[in-house]
């Protein structure tokens, strides 16, 4: 079992490498594909697939560059997030163009880990790995606060139930973040204003 995280790109997203039950996931290529690889090639082994908590352009622009290195990765993602990709709304030029539907689309909730939790956006989900004992929550939770939902698609009541999901999971789970400092389910229970 292993776990390493890089920051990519100027919203300093949060891109994870996890090795769990044999199989090596990467979470959320955000940008800065070398970077990613450099993790990657240091692991020394090929990812089997990746996975996207949502598919704003900060958390998938490495997602092309990752499946030009690994032809045929599967691309996790929930399916109501799937519009978003090659929408000219979903970029920030020069850095982040609207990013490409990924070439093998794998739906996010055929796998065991995945929980739904709408509100940053219609398809966000988080990723439970038990064993590992950490989550990682993309921008539905933060260390202090929450993912904004002002953007198409958000919705606050929606942000709200996921989280009540969330604060129902054990406290001492460890969090990893789509931005920002890792945390735990308890220390958010007691400071995040939002829980
Ligand atoms: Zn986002
Ligand atoms: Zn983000």
């Amino acid at each position: 079992m292993q776990i390493e995280t890089t920051e990519t790109g100027s919203y300093g997203v949060n891109c994870s490498l996890i090795e769990n039950q044999g199989k090596t996931w990467i979470v959320d290529p955000g940008s800065e594909p070398e970077k990613i690889l450099r993790m990657i090639g240091k692991h020394g082994r090929a990812p089997d697939a990746i996975l996207l908590t949502h598919a704003h352009f900060d958390h998938v622009s490495a997602v092309a560059a990752l499946e030009k290195e690994y032809p045929g990765i599967p691309v996790y993602v929930h399916p109501a997030d799937l519009p978003m990709f090659a929408h000219p709304m979903n970029a920030c030029p020069p850095e982040y163009p609207s990013p490409p539907k990924p070439l093998t689309v794998a739906n996010a909730l055929d796998l065991p880990m995945t929980i739904h939790t709408p509100g940053h956006t219609p398809g966000s989900v988080c990723y439970l790995f038990t064993d590992a004992n950490v989550l990682f929550s993309g921008d539905t939770l933060f260390a202090g606060s929450v993912g904004r939902t002002d953007f198409p698609g958000g919705s606050m009541s929606a942000l709200m139930s996921s989280l009540r999901r969330l604060a129902a999971l054990p406290p001492a789970l460890r969090v990893i973040p789509g931005h920002g400092p890792f945390t735990t389910i308890g220390d958010e229970i007691e400071s995040n204003p939002y829980m």
